[in-house]
């Protein structure tokens, strides 16, 4: 029996979790749910799987979340809410595994005390190592705590380096499916709404993730996602654009060999694997049928269409804070082009801004870290009052 803590469970990873775990009772618990402020999901799900404990984003979703409840469950499951509720439930003593599944910034200080508690982490909430990935990496060795990447790319590149030499590797390749604009041109881009960005034509994801594949800085965070998670510099990190996303990636060895991971566009397979490294459940994604895909096809993205990725490259190239400004930054522009306050081409020049006024500090320390997150914010939202 593995117990199992959720961290964001009632999003579209978190409930892909849950299905798993339906479908398989008898090889795990669930100790630990946390959520938003998403109540009325969190208070279904507490019905089914019974944590020991349960977390909240503020405590107004707490106090909302008890009146739902009222007596039916008086002696059932420990509630907590706020950033430091969230953080206990993550290092909650009774759990094995901590899927790391909150989406944006708010997922870094859970899945840090997740690190500090030394458990294994399937790590979806890529926005943490995109931040911190430096803390995060040498606190797990310290604390001995094992990261499992979720990212479908991440756990392809994982898959794939199984058993082989680190030294060994030359290239890891991402593949991206390029997101709906791919073959826009550039003209219509300053039209783009929030439905249409919404739209992804592979995968079924939370909102910010599908905004971040159509601009690219999806793509983007993972290349500074893998730098962290395999330890290559970003000269041996590539993009290729795939839009049939059945390639999840590639990894190219010193002599010159490639090794890629195929499937279905399913998140349940990555998730799966986190959960039950190093061994496999029986059919959890549909079978692939390359023949009736055909043809798959691979070019090189449009970096000048979409400068986000670049941004990501320079950020680590620049390395400190500059990659904790960038996710701030892009968290800012992406909410406020949802309320349709900004354009699709905006995103990209809020992030370039803000990067561009930045004085770069070591990010060694979470202190560091999280004050340049605070002062991208405030200078995004500067920036943000100057376009609209
Ligand atoms: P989502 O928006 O569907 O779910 C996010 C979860 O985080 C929800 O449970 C929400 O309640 C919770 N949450 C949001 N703000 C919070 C806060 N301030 N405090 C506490 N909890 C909060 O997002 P998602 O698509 O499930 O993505 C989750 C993470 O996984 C993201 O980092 C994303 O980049 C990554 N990821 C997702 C996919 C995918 O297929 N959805 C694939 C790869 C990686
Ligand atoms: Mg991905």
């Amino acid at each position: 029996m593995k117990r199992v803590a959720i961290l964001g469970s009632t999003g579209s990873i978190g409930r892909n979790a849950l299905d798993i775990i339906s479908a398989h009772r008898d090889r795990f618990r669930v100790t630990v749910l946390t959520a938003g402020s998403n109540v009325a999901l969190l208070d279904k799900q507490m019905e089914t799987f019974a944590p020991d404990v349960v977390a909240v984003a503020d405590k107004e979703s707490e106090k909302e979340l008890k009146r739902r409840i009222g007596k039916k469950r008086a002696l059932g499951s420990k509630i907590l809410s706020g950033q430091d509720g969230i953080a206990a439930a993550a290092a909650y003593e009774g759990s094995d595994f901590v899927l790391s599944a909150i989406v944006g910034a708010a997922g870094l200080i859970p899945t840090l005390a997740a690190v500090h508690s030394g458990k294994t982490i399937g790590l979806a909430n890529k926005e943490a190592l995109v931040m911190a990935g430096k803390i995060l990496m040498s606190e797990s060795k310290k604390c001995r705590s094992t990261i499992i990447p979720v990212d479908s790319e991440h756990s392809a590149i994982f898959q794939c380096i199984e058993g082989q030499r680190k030294s060994a590797i030359r290239t890891i390749i991402l593949t991206a499916s390029g997101g709906p604009f791919a073959e826009r041109r550039r003209a219509d881009m300053n039209e783009i709404t929030p439905e249409e960005a919404l739209n992804h034509p592979r995968w079924k994801m939370g909102k910010k993730i599908t905004i971040d594949s159509a601009t690219l800085m999806n793509k983007g965070f993972e290349v500074i996602e893998a730098h962290h998670l395999f330890g290559l510099p970003h000269q041996n990190i590539e993009v290729v654009i795939h839009p049939q996303s059945i390639v999840h990636s590639i990894v190219e060895f010193k002599d010159r060999s490639c090794l890629a991971q195929l499937s279905v566009p399913d998140m349940k397979g990555p998730i799966a694997y986190a959960l039950t490294y190093p061994h496999r459940i029986d059919n959890i994604m549909d079978g692939l049928s390359l023949h009736e895909i055909g043809t798959l096809t691979f070019k090189k993205p449009k970096k000048d269409f979409f400068p986000c990725l670049s941004y990501a490259y320079q950020a680590l190239e620049t390395g400190g804070t500059m990659s904790s400004v960038l996710n701030a930054a892009n968290e800012v522009a992406v909410n406020t082009f949802l309320k349709g306050i900004i354009r699709f081409t905006e995103i990209p020049l809020i992030i370039r801004e803000t990067m561009g006024d930045h004085s770069v500090s070591p990010d060694t320390e979470l202190q560091a870290v999280l004050e340049a997150d605070r002062w991208a914010r405030k200078t995004a939202e500067r920036v943000v009052k100057t376009l609209s």
